[in-house]
């Protein structure tokens, strides 16, 4: 049976009057659908989930970094990825945990690169990685720690 009182997604309780991301969003709540929305880059909820993190209500709250792939010679692609803080500003000189790893039917089949990499000023990591010629129903992935918290991307740009 499905519980309607509490969030599907992380369990809190909903429709806390004292609780302001506990608004009912179809049977999730709003702390859980504002990340989700902002991190898909909708701008009227970043700035709400921006606003929130100001106010407190979300102290573990880090937006989802901006990544880009772009092809380059052979099975080699570059990657260009953004931090920033949930004010907006770049994570500086920040470590962070990176993995390239190929993944098949939600599976980690192989790493083909894991190694802690500091962003540079602006909150970005530049950089050229090579990728084993890929199989039928693999997807790799370029996957991130950082402070808890963990982004996975498909690097779709890649046959
Ligand atoms: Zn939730």
């Amino acid at each position: 049976m499905i519980n309607t009182d509490k969030c599907q997604i992380c369990g809190r309780k909903l429709n806390v009057h004292s609780d302001p991301l506990s608004d009912d969003c179809g049977g999730d709540c709003w702390g859980c659908i504002g990340e989700m929305e902002a991190d898909m880059d909708c701008e009227q909820t970043l700035e709400m989930v921006i606003e929130e993190y100001k106010k407190g209500f979300r102290p573990d709250w880090i937006p989802r970094p901006k990544v880009k792939f772009t092809h380059s010679k052979n099975s080699k692609f570059y990657l260009d990825a953004t931090f920033l803080n949930p004010l907006m500003e770049p994570y500086s000189n920040q470590e962070i945990d990176v993995q390239i790893s190929i993944w098949s039917k939600h599976k980690r089949v192989k790493s083909v690169f894991n190694d802690t990499v500091f962003t540079d000023k602006d909150g970005k990591i530049e950089q050229y990685f090579e990728l084993p010629q890929s199989k039928r129903n693999q997807t790799p992935y370029f996957e991130v720690h950082y402070e808890n918290k963990y982004w996975g991307f498909p690097i779709i740009d890649y046959d």
